[in-house]
Formats: structure tokens, C-alpha cells, sequence
């Protein structure tokens, strides 16, 4: 526990009761309950990393200590989650104990510890209160100690199953547009956003599944899909003289964008659909800068050198230095809404704002506007510099029927 607290990050306990062991004493003997303690043992031990411990408290009860466990409480409780699912099924397999094949189930109590000064005894009691819920839950199933985690916890447990239902029906998941539009408040061309369809709960909002979709990789596929609907936007605008010259700005998020196949799958959508590279426009974060800068770079320029465009998304909210931005191969910035939404009062965001305008067009940098809600705010980053634009000012995100 110290350990954690020192590196500030979490720690979990598991206590494992195995599921009616006196019936295995009584009906085959002690030597036959040894046997299965020590199988017991063993799988638990497979269960968990090297630096993890696994102990036994005496009778047919374990404990499991798990350490260095993410910094966020909800996500350190999803591995904790997690481990105890994987030692629930691997306590399921039937045991050859000498002559008898025996099935066995467990009851796992768990308890989060490093957000507070925890005692240990008082963990313990924890997750020894969370296994009884266990048991009386129906046995051979999890509980947490914390009622609201366990709340949270099978909230996000469903959230994830049924976005990764969505993103194979492929039926739930909608791209919407916003418009972006020029000075004159001309349409240049729109930013996708994903929609989910929800049966039940309605239309979820992208800032809660997108980075449930990071967390479990799911990411991939559905930033593939949106990228997908993109191109075949493209393809349908490219026909009429009216829309052609319509770009759409796709979100790509890091970890898709640090795949090793992603420049090429972006290039092959290009091909497939035959649409203008020029009209694609990637909007990229400066999280994407935090670990392999050279990979990023390359990527940026081999398709930059097919046509594709590049913004930065989010612009003012990172931590990039100037020196890896002039590096990059990018068309445009887009100055984050928190700046534009107190422009008109906060005197530091006005300031901001004109600086991030004049660096951009020292760089030969477009700038975007993003959140822009009042034509004050509007004329005030026009007199800035600023030509394009993108907020409810204009539209909301919107399905294609609408946008068309
Ligand atoms: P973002 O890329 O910064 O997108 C802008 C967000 O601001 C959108 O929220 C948009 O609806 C909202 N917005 C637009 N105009 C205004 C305005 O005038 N005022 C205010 N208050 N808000 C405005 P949304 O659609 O909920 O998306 C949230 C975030 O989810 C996006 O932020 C983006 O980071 C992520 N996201 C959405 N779709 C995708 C996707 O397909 N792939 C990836 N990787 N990320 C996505
Ligand atoms: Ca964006
Ligand atoms: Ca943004």
C-alpha cells in the first residue's frame, strides 16, 4: 500500500472463497480438498502478473493483492474488474483431483485501495463485506465493496458490450456533420462527428463512448467506420458541381492514428472510393506528439504527399512545443472552444487567441474557429485574422438528409 501511494497509483484486493469446499472435504476426504487448494493455488498464481501476491488466509479463502494499477479510480477498478473475471473463469474449469473430476466455483470480494488512507484491516473487512455480497448474489460472480463502483462499474461493463454490439451491427453508430464555413459564411465543408443510436437510451454523445472506445480498442474499428462513411460522402458530393469542392474533417484519434497500418488503410479508402485527397481533411491532437514523434512525422508526410490534409484539433489545449509543431506537415489549426467561448469577456482569451492567429500565419497555417455560438464572438476573431468557422452560429451537427 505504501508502494502505490508513493507512485500515486491504485491498488486492488480480491478475496476468493471458494464456493461449498466443506462438501468436497466431507464427501471425498481431506486429501481430495488439498488437492484442490493447491490447484487452486496454482491458478491463481497464473492469474496475475509477477509482482502481483497471492496468498492463502487459512481454509478455502484467498487473497489476491494486485499493485501499480492506473491513477484513475474507475479505470483501475475495470482491472481490477478485469483480473478477478479472468480468475473466475479460470477457477471454473473442472479439476482432476487424483481419481475425481470436480467442478468448483468461487465468490471474489474486491476492494480498491489508494485513492484514501486506507488501513489495511480496514481493506480487508472491505472485501470481505464485498465476497458475502457475492455469495449472496448467487455465488461464482464479483462484487465490489463500494456500491457506487460496482454501480459504475456495470454501467460501463454494459456501455462496452453494447458498443461493441454497435460497432459490428454497424447499424447504431451515425455519422453527423457540423458545417464549416468561410468569412462570407460560405460552406467550405463540414467536420464529422459519431452519433450513437442507442435502443434504449437514445442518442448517446460522443464525449461518453469515444473514450470508452480508447480504453477497450474499440477505437479502431470505429474510427475505420467513420473514415469509411468519409470517403463515400466524398465520393457522392464529388459528382455534383455544387458539392465537390466540400471537404470533410475526420477526428482520429492516437492510438488509431499510431497503428502501423494506418497511413495505408487511409490511402486505400482514397483509392476505393476514388475521391480528391485534397477534400479529406485529418484532425489530429497534440496527444499524438507525446511518444514517437518520428513515426508521427513520417506518417504525417507520406500522406501529405498524397494530397491529404492535416488540422490540429483542440489547438491551445496540449502541451506541444513550437519546435515539433513547425515540423509538422499542417494545413490548419483550430482554435479550441474554451478559448473562443469568453473571447468576448476574458481578456487573456482574446490575448490567446490573437497570438495563436498571428503564429499560425507566420507558419502558413489556416485557422479554424471551433464552438463559435454569437456573431460577436464571430466578428471578434474575424478582426483577429481568423477566416473560417465552425459552431452552433452556423448548424449543429446534423445526419446527411438534413445537411443535403
Ligand atoms: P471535437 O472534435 O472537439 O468536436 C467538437 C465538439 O464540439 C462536438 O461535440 C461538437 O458538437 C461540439 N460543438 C460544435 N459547435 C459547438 C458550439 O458552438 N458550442 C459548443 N458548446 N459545442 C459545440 P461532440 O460531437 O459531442 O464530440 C465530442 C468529441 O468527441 C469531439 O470533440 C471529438 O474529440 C470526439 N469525437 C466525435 N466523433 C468522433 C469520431 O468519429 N472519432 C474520434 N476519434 N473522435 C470523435
Ligand atoms: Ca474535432
Ligand atoms: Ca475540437
Amino acid at each position: 500500500m505504501t508502494s502505490c501511494e508513493r507512485g500515486a497509483r491504485h491498488g486492488g484486493i480480491l478475496f476468493i472463497d471458494l464456493d461449498n469446499f466443506k462438501t468436497i472435504n466431507d464427501t471425498f476426504g481431506h486429501d481430495i480438498g488439498d488437492l484442490l487448494l493447491q490447484q487452486v493455488a496454482g491458478r491463481l498464481s497464473a492469474c496475475v502478473r509477477e509482482a502481483d501476491t497471492v496468498a492463502r488466509l487459512g481454509g478455502d479463502e484467498f487473497v489476491v493483492m494486485l499493485e501499480d494499477l492506473s491513477h484513475l479510480p474507475l479505470l483501475a477498478a475495470a482491472q481490477i474488474e478485469s483480473i478477478g473475471e479472468k480468475i473466475l473463469a479460470s477457477l471454473n474449469y473442472p479439476y482432476q483431483l487424483d481419481m475425481h473430476k470436480y467442478n468448483s466455483t468461487p465468490s471474489i470480494g474486491a476492494s480498491l485501495f489508494g485513492s484514501q488512507h486506507e488501513a489495511p484491516e480496514e481493506l480487508f473487512r472491505q472485501a470481505d463485506i464485498a465476497m458475502y455480497q457475492a455469495k449472496k448474489a448467487g455465488r461464482n460472480t464479483l462484487r465490489f465493496f463500494d456500491p457506487a463502483m460496482q454501480a459504475a462499474i456495470s454501467t460501463r461493463i454494459r456501455l462496452e458490450s453494447d458498443l461493441r454490439h454497435a460497432i459490428s451491427e454497424q447499424k447504431q453508430l451515425l455519422p453527423y456533420y457540423q458545417l464549416q464555413v468561410d468569412s462570407e459564411g460560405c460552406v467550405i465543408g463540414a467536420e464529422t462527428l459519431t452519433r450513437w443510436l442507442h435502443p434504449e437510451r437514445g442518442i448517446i454523445s460522443p464525449a461518453e463512448f469515444i473514450p470508452l472506445a480508447e480504453e477497450t480498442g474499440l477505437i479502431l474499428p470505429l474510427g475505420h467506420w467513420i473514415l469509411t462513411c468519409a470517403c463515400r460522402q466524398l465520393a457522392l458530393w464529388s459528382k455534383h458541381t455544387e458539392t465537390d469542392f466540400l471537404s470533410i474533417a475526420v477526428n482520429i484519434s492516437a492510438q488509431q492514428f499510431h497503428q502501423p497500418s494506418f497511413a495505408n488503410d487511409v490511402l486505400k479508402l482514397i483509392g476505393q472510393f476514388a475521391v480528391n485527397p485534397a477534400r479529406l481533411k485529418l484532425e489530429i491532437t497534440e496527444s499524438m506528439l507525446l511518444d514517437n514523434i518520428a513515426d508521427t512525422i513520417a506518417k504525417m508526410n507520406l500522406l501529405k504527399a498524397s494530397g491529404v490534409n492535416f488540422a490540429m484539433d483542440d489547438f491551445g489545449t496540449g502541451y506541444s512545443s513550437l519546435q515539433y509543431l513547425k515540423k509538422l506537415p499542417l494545413d490548419q489549426i483550430k482554435i479550441d472552444q474554451s478559448f473562443v467561448r469568453d473571447i468576448a469577456i476574458d481578456a487573456s482569451d482574446k490575448a490567446i487567441v490573437r497570438t495563436i492567429i498571428a503564429m499560425a500565419r507566420s507558419m502558413n497555417l489556416a485557422v479554424i474557429a471551433e464552438g463559435v455560438e454569437t456573431e460577436y464572438q464571430r466578428q471578434h476573431l474575424l478582426d483577429a485574422g481568423c477566416t473560417n468557422f465552425q459552431g452552433y452560429l452556423f448548424s449543429v451537427a446534423m445526419p446527411i438528409e438534413q445537411l443535403d
